[in-house]
């Protein structure tokens, strides 16, 4: 990768870290103890709830635990990347310390090993 295509790739995943903290802040609390944790909010049930309205809590907070999770995993990947970029170690396996190949990083820029040790961690 040159050193143009990286600093694209840092700006695409900022911009992308910035619109998922935004969506992760909307629907979930900062823990200020863990770093990039998030805790989806609790859609409390009123005492005058029926059992129908207390049920639709309970699934949007599943739910949002759901996407709320999705997105604190993929900020972690993007995290991690952000940090391997700075440290100039991105596109190498963190597994077996080879380079990545190429055209795999283009469809998985935050792919942290190189095919053959992906492929063996799958089968595992
Ligand atoms: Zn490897």
């Amino acid at each position: 990768m040159t050193p143009d295509e990286v600093k694209k790739l840092k700006e695409d995943l900022l911009e992308e870290k910035k619109t998922l903290e935004a969506e992760l802040n909307r629907i979930a609390t900062k823990n200020p103890s863990v770093e990039d944790d998030y805790q989806a909010h609790f859609h409390k049930s009123e005492p005058g709830d029926t059992l129908d309205e207390q049920a639709h809590s309970i699934t949007d907070y599943e739910e949002d635990r759901a996407v709320e999770q999705n997105f604190e995993l993929r900020l972690h990947e993007i995290n991690d990347t952000l940090r391997k970029i700075d440290e100039g170690t991105y596109g190498t396996c963190e597994k077996c310390l080879s380079p990545i190949d190429q055209k795999r990083l283009k469809v998985v820029p935050v792919a942290k090993f190189c095919f053959d040790c992906a492929k063996k961690a799958t089968l595992a």
